[in-house]
């Protein structure tokens, strides 16, 4: 019960820092409103599925899920 307990905390934690940093970046509310998506896959992106955000020129970021091809395929071409 312990470990199930901190390791809520953890996550709660990291959802948390995750939603600071998206609106840092003025992206936080699309996340909310699901209009992100994986720019490999599609699919649509929330705070849980949400593995990678790479800057881009222009302001743009480009999204990634956490499914391992889409993982894989970033590393390749980005
Ligand atoms: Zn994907």
């Amino acid at each position: 019960m312990k470990f199930m307990s901190s390791r809520k905390t953890l996550q709660a934690v990291m959802d948390e820092d995750l939603r600071d940093l998206l609106e840092s970046i003025g992206q936080l509310e699309a996340f909310d409103t699901g209009q992100r998506f994986c720019n490999v896959c599609g699919a649509l992106l929330t705070l849980k599925n949400l593995q990678m955000i790479i800057p881009r020129e222009g302001g743009n970021f480009t999204f990634v899920c956490d499914r391992p091809d889409c993982i894989a395929t970033s590393d390749k071409q980005i």
